[in-house]
């Protein structure tokens, strides 16, 4: 089955085009390999695009590249059931002898790693490379082949059953002021059981009284 492009570049406007706002006239580029585009409106097929030549490029390649694009022009993303906003998104991040997707900044997680996952699990080794980093993984494998660029767009920024949050040691100043959380409610605790105990006391003595 040939390969469906769900957005195609058009060079004449400078922009990126649903199948559903193409025409015939415009010529339209693969985001993903720069090959050009045919575009396909029959009566059997749904509006899509496909390579005019055959292509080496890959649905993998291709879903990467477009997971970056969406995660390059949006500002909010589903991180552990709280949809979040995010500034700085930068791509292919390198770390070590890896790279990352992308990465973001959220309030919480600053530096926030993406990995989108279209073919290949992320592997021991890049998860060992990446041990002291966050990072936000967006398991797609269960939804090829992804032919519609807004269910792409569903999957990558909102759907809570394709990530997978992996989160490594908290920072330090987090630590701390969780400890003094801790202790502060472990005080009250204290002098709220003491409390009890002083009145159900009192009141012991009262009854014994009378
Ligand atoms: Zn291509």
């Amino acid at each position: 089955m040939s390969l469906k492009v769900p957005l195609g570049f058009d060079k004449t406007n400078n922009t990126y085009v649903s199948p559903l706002n193409a025409t015939k006239i415009d010529s339209y580029q693969c985001p993903s390999c720069e090959g050009d585009l045919t575009f396909r409106a029959g009566d059997i097929n749904v509006k899509h695009f496909a390579h005019k030549k055959d292509t080496d490029c890959s649905y993998d390649n291709l879903i990467h590249k477009l997971a970056q694009l969406i995660i390059l022009e949006n500002t909010e993303i589903l991180v552990n059931d709280a949809i979040v906003k995010y500034t700085n998104p930068r791509l292919e991040v390198t770390v070590g002898n890896y790279r990352c997707d992308a990465s973001i900044d959220t309030d919480r997680y600053p530096g926030l790693m993406i990995e989108v996952v279209v073919t290949n699990a992320l592997t021991n080794d890049k998860l060992k490379a990446l041990s002291n980093l966050n990072i936000l993984e967006i398991d797609l494998r269960g939804y090829a082949p992804i032919d519609d660029f807004d269910t792409l767009k569903k999957l990558v920024l909102y759907a809570p059953e394709t990530r997978n949050l992996i989160t490594r040691e908290r920072e330090p100043d987090e630590v701390k002021k969780d400890d003094l959380f801790k202790i502060i409610v472990g005080v009250l605790i204290l002098f709220a059981g003491l409390g009890a105990r002083v009145y159900y006391k009192s009141r012991n003595r009262k009854k014994r009284r009378y």
